[in-house]
């Protein structure tokens, strides 16, 4: 489980959400039998949410085809939904002390450095690079302990600036060390800028505090995770018009009136939406397949990321917080 947690994500980040995430699907079958709106709703705020589904359906796979106990061959590993070659690594190294290499930043960070790479880090012939590298350097008896010792020593020796070479065991192997670079390496070429989505998004409240969400589609980007009601737009200065249209669905004589404007950071695109609130002096009967009313502080029960709590605060509500 603190696998999956973990990719792609900082340790500190992780922590926050370990022990609720832990507590509530303690055992591979609590979590198999789980409600999937739940498990999005205990992973709300960590991010890449295809992997909590992931992690669900990995539990499941566990409990059906092995009896409910994590699989100990890395063929078995492999096999479940999630498992890319970080987390086989991980898993079968730290939990079964099978020869697999962990290329994690901190080891990325000391390989590279060790054979003073220059190539761009993330390029993917670099990235086989330092697989090999790892697989080449990993000992036959008790990997387990060398993968956690390399990753040490990536974390608190070999750290990306100011790093304590006279304290490090391999100084005198290590290349970028020896010319005297060690700070300049890995070298990172940063991505072209990634692309904008406008966005329009209204924050419907009712007399009885409930606010309006819509549940995103099955795939793509927050799947099946809550959102406000909120559309795509080509230029945000029409985002009035287009909040118009969605509140007209509502039957509403009420007018949505503009909170801010947010701007949130996914890994391949930004989103940058115009948040607007409506609040509708009665109850509201409005229904529809993809939305739902939900009491402002039932929102800990649904799958809400952190951009929808952005827009939720933007448009007052900081109990969303
Ligand atoms: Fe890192 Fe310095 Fe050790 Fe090289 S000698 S691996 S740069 S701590």
């Amino acid at each position: 489980m603190s696998e999956y947690l973990l990719q792609q994500t900082r340790v500190d980040t992780v922590l926050k959400h370990w022990q609720r995430f832990h507590g509530l699907f303690p055992t591979p079958f609590a979590l198999a039998q789980a409600d999937a709106e739940d498990v999005r709703a205990a992973w709300s705020g960590l991010g890449y949410y295809r992997r909590a589904g992931y992690l669900h359906h990995a539990a499941k796979q566990i409990v059906f085809k092995h009896s409910g106990v994590v699989p100990k061959t890395a063929e078995d590993l492999a096999a479940l939904p999630g498992v890319g070659r970080y987390t086989l690594g991980a898993v079968a190294s730290h939990a079964f002390n099978l020869p697999f290499p962990i290329l994690d930043g901190n080891v990325m960070r000391v390989l590279s450095r060790l054979d003073h790479i220059t190539e761009n880090i993330q390029s993917s012939t670099t990235q086989k690079r330092l697989w090999l590298r790892a697989e080449a350097l990993l000992p036959s008896h008790n990997p387990r302990d060398f993968n956690q010792a390399l990753m040490d020593l990536g974390a608190t020796v070999c750290s990306p600036k100011k790093p304590l070479c006279h304290l490090c065991p391999w100084q005198h192997d290590c290349r970028a060390h020896r010319r005297g670079v060690a700070e300049s390496v890995p070298i990172r070429i940063r991505k072209n800028k990634v692309p904008t989505t406008f966005r329009a998004a209204l924050v419907v409240t009712d007399k009885n505090d409930r606010l309006l969400l819509q549940q995103r589609p099955s795939g793509g980007l927050l799947a099946r995770m809550w959102e406000p009601v909120a559309c795509d737009i080509d230029d945000p200065s029409d985002s009035l018009v287009h909040v118009k249209k969605l509140s007209k669905q509502l039957k509403t004589r009420a007018t949505p009136k503009l909170a801010g404007t947010i701007s949130h950071r996914f890994t391949h695109r930004v989103w940058a939406v115009s948040v607007f609130t409506l609040t509708l002096r009665q109850v509201s009967e409005y229904s529809s397949e993809r939305c739902r009313w939900v009491p402002i502080d039932d929102l800990d029960k649904l799958g809400v990321p952190t951009v929808t709590r952005k827009m939720l605060q933007c448009a007052g509500l900081n109990r969303t917080s």
